[in-house]
């Protein structure tokens, strides 16, 4: 799973092509993410107390992570994500894996 929360995406296909949404959750094990303002549903809140009406609220359902792109926050373009392993000898950093815009090859 490449995609991370708090990660801006873009929506590549499906109902809500196009839109585009930060990541609240991501679901690893079914390989599902969870985007605010995409593939809402309306669900019935119950009543917390007896007597109340219960409420209609929309929620975020899952959709599959392969339907998403990430928006790079350097180039802002829809792109794929890749990897690098920083070799800088002299660096705390050298060693850690970072993510790259595969557009602009900077850190996402
Ligand atoms: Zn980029």
């Amino acid at each position: 799973m490449r995609i991370k929360k708090g990660d801006n995406i873009i929506v590549i296909s499906g109902k809500d092509r196009g839109k585009q949404g930060k990541i609240i959750k991501v679901l690893p094990n079914n390989e599902k993410v969870i985007v605010e303002n995409i593939n809402l549903k309306k669900k019935h809140q119950r009543p917390k107390t007896g007597g109340k009406k219960g409420e209609k609220i929309e929620v975020p359902r899952p959709i599959y992570s392969s339907t998403v792109a990430l928006i790079c926050k350097n180039c802002g373009k829809p792109t794929r994500i890749g990897h690098k392993i920083l070799s800088d000898g002299l660096s705390a950093q050298a060693g850690k894996k970072i993510r790259i815009c595969k557009k602009c090859g900077l850190e996402v």
